[in-house]
C-alpha cells in the first residue's frame, strides 16, 4: 500500500550551524526523495487538497507526474495555476491549506505537498524550462486538468501579439507580478512601477535569505515575468514621482492595478518606544535583506545588542528574531498569548526553537527602559493569562497582577503587524479606503475609481503570498474585461 510509507522530510542544515549563517535552512528533496514521497499520494477523487489551495493548484496531477519522474510535466501542470512554485513551496502555510486537508493527515502524516512543489519549481529553474515557454497562455479555469506526461501538459510556446493597450501595475510584490504576467500573456503592454530599487516586494525586502534565497530563486522567478515582455521600472514612487491620475490621464494607460502591499508598521504606543535601539521589524528586515546589511562589506548599518527582544508571534516576528540570532545576539520572542495561538507557520516556530530562540509567552511589554544616553537597556513586561474569548473567538490575554519584570536588552524589534501606506489613496481621486486604511475593492479587484483595480495586502491588510497572487490573477481577468468593454484608442 502506497500510504504505508512514512512521510519524507527534507534534509536541513544543522540548527547550531545554521543559527550562525544566512544560507537556506532546508536542502529540499532529491529526485529520488521526491518520487518516493509522491508515491504516498492516494490520488483522491474528491481532491480535498486542491479545494484548500487558494489558487487550486492541480495537486494530485502534478504529484502523479513527479511519481512518474516526469518533472517537466509536473512543472507545466503547476504553471497552469501558479507562477511561483519555488516560492510558494517554501513560504505557503501548507499545514493550514493543502496539507491540512490531505486525507493521509487524518490518521497519519499528510503528503509533503510543499516540498514536492518546491522540488518541481527548483527543478524547472535549474532545467531552464520555466521561461515563457513553460507558462501556458490565457489560463482557462474550465480547462480539463492534464493527466500525466509532458506531452499532454505541454504549454503553448508562442507569446500572443500585442493588443495595443497599456496597463500600469503599482508594486512588484506577488500581487503585482502575477497581475502583470497574466496581462502580458493576454497581449497587454505592461509597466510595473516599484518604489524600491529591486523588484519582488516582501519576497526580497521582508522574507530572509535563509528561508527564500534572493538570487537563486526570487530573481530567477521574476526573470520569467520579464521574459514575457513585462517592463519593470524601479525607484518610482506612485503618489510622488507620478500619480495614478497621471498614469490614466496623461501617460496613456487604459487601467491601473494597485498592488502596493501593507508596509506601514504598527507600534505599541508604550513609553520608551522612541529610544535608540527600538525599530520596526520591517526596517530591521529591510536593512538585512534588501540592503544586505548582514554582509561585512555592506554600507548599510544594522544594530543588534548582546540581547534582542522581538515583540510579536507571526512570521515577521520569527524572521526578525532568527535574523537577530544570526547576527550574534541572544534573541527572545515576547508574545502576549500562549504557544497555541502563535500565528507564525508551524515550520518557522519549530525552526526558531531548534535554533535556540527564547520564547517568553503570555508576556506583554509595558515600557521600554533607557540608559542615560537614550539607548535601550531593558523592556519592562507583565505576565499574562488567558481570559474569556474575544470577538475573534480567541481567549483574550489579561495581565496577571503584580507580575512585572524586566528583560535586559539593547535592541527591541516591534513585529506587531502592518497596514497599507496611505500615499496612493491620499493622492488618487475617488479611491475609497476602509477603517483599517485598506483600499476597498470587489473580489475581482474593482475599486471605487473606474479603471483602477487593486489586490493583495493593499486590500486585505497583511496576509499571504498565495492570496496576493490569487488577487493579482483575478484582477488581471477583470482588467481585461474592463478594457475590452471600453473603447480606448490603441
Ligand atoms: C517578514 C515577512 C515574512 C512573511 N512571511 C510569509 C510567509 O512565510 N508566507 C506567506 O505566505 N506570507 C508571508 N508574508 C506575507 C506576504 O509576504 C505578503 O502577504 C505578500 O508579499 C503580499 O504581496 P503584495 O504583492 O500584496 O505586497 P508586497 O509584497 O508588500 O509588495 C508591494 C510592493 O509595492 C511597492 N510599493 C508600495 N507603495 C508603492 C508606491 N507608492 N509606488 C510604487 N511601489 C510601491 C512596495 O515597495 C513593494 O515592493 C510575510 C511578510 C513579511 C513582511
Ligand atoms: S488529499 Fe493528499 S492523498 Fe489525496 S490527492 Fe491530495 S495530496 Fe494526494
Amino acid at each position: 500500500m502506497a500510504n504505508k510509507i512514512s512521510r519524507i522530510e527534507a534534509r536541513e542544515q544543522d540548527p547550531k550551524t545554521r543559527a550562525r549563517n544566512f544560507e537556506e535552512v532546508s536542502f529540499g528533496f532529491t529526485p529520488q526523495e521526491a518520487a518516493s514521497e509522491a508515491s504516498r499520494c492516494l490520488q483522491c477523487k474528491n481532491r480535498p487538497c486542491v479545494a484548500s489551495c487558494p489558487v487550486s493548484v492541480r495537486i494530485p496531477e502534478f504529484i502523479a507526474q513527479v511519481r512518474a519522474e516526469d518533472f517537466a510535466g509536473a512543472a507545466a501542470t503547476i504553471a497552469l495555476d501558479s507562477l511561483f512554485p519555488s516560492i510558494c513551496g517554501r513560504v505557503c502555510p501548507q499545514e493550514s491549506q493543502c496539507e491540512g486537508s490531505c486525507v493521509l493527515g487524518i490518521k497519519g502524516q499528510p503528503v509533503n505537498i510543499g516540498k514536492l512543489e518546491r522540488f518541481v519549481g527548483d527543478w524547472a529553474l535549474a532545467a531552464e524550462v520555466s521561461g515563457p515557454a513553460a507558462i501556458p497562455l490565457a489560463p482557462d479555469p474550465a480547462a480539463t486538468p492534464p493527466t500525466t506526461g509532458a506531452a499532454e501538459a505541454a504549454p503553448t510556446t508562442t507569446l500572443p501579439a500585442r493588443n495595443g493597450h497599456r496597463v500600469a501595475v503599482v508594486g512588484s510584490g506577488p500581487a503585482g507580478l502575477t497581475c502583470a504576467a497574466d496581462l502580458a500573456r493576454l497581449g497587454y503592454e505592461v509597466s510595473v512601477f516599484e518604489a524600491l530599487h529591486r523588484p519582488g516586494g516582501v519576497l526580497v525586502y521582508g522574507i530572509p535569505e535563509f528561508r527564500l534565497p534572493k538570487e537563486r530563486i526570487v530573481a530567477r522567478e521574476i526573470a520569467k515575468i520579464v521574459a514575457l515582455g513585462v517592463h519593470i521600472e524601479t525607484d518610482v514612487v506612485i503618489g510622488r514621482t507620478l500619480t495614478v491620475d497621471q498614469l490614466l490621464d496623461d501617460e496613456g494607460f487604459s487601467a491601473v492595478f494597485v498592488g502596493s502591499g501593507a508596509g506601514l508598521p504598527f507600534f505599541m504606543g508604550i513609553p520608551g518606544e522612541n529610544l535608540n535601539g527600538v525599530v520596526s521589524a520591517n526596517e530591521f528586515l529591510t536593512r538585512a535583506n534588501l540592503m544586505g546589511a548582514f554582509e561585512p562589506c555592506s554600507d548599510t548599518p544594522i544594530f543588534v545588542g548582546t540581547r534582542t527582544v522581538v515583540v510579536g508571534g507571526g512570521n515577521v516576528a520569527m524572521d526578525a528574531v532568527r535574523t537577530a540570532k544570526r547576527l550574534g545576539s541572544q534573541a527572545s520572542i515576547v508574545y502576549r498569548r500562549s504557544a497555541e495561538e502563535l500565528p507564525a507557520r508551524a515550520e518557522e516556530i519549530h525552526h526558531a526553537r531548534e535554533e535556540g530562540i527564547d520564547f517568553q509567552l503570555l508576556t506583554n511589554p509595558v515600557e521600554v527602559l533607557g540608559d542615560e544616553s537614550g539607548w535601550v537597556r531593558a523592556v519592562r513586561c507583565v505576565r499574562m493569562e488567558l481570559g474569556a474569548p474575544d470577538a475573534s473567538g480567541r481567549r483574550s490575554p489579561v495581565p496577571v497582577p503584580d507580575s512585572e519584570f524586566e528583560i535586559p536588552c539593547e535592541c527591541v524589534i516591534m513585529a506587531l503587524g502592518t497596514s497599507p501606506n496611505p500615499l496612493i489613496a491620499s493622492t488618487t481621486s475617488g479611491l475609497d479606503t476602509n477603517r483599517r486604511g485598506c483600499l476597498v475593492a470587489s473580489p475581482e479587484g474593482a475599486t471605487s475609481r473606474s479603471g483602477v483595480f487593486a489586490g493583495g495586502d493593499a486590500v486585505t491588510g497583511a496576509a499571504t503570498v498565495i492570496l496576493a497572487m490569487g488577487a493579482g490573477r483575478r484582477a488581471a481577468q477583470a482588467i481585461h474585461e474592463y478594457v475590452s468593454s471600453h473603447s480606448f484608442s490603441s
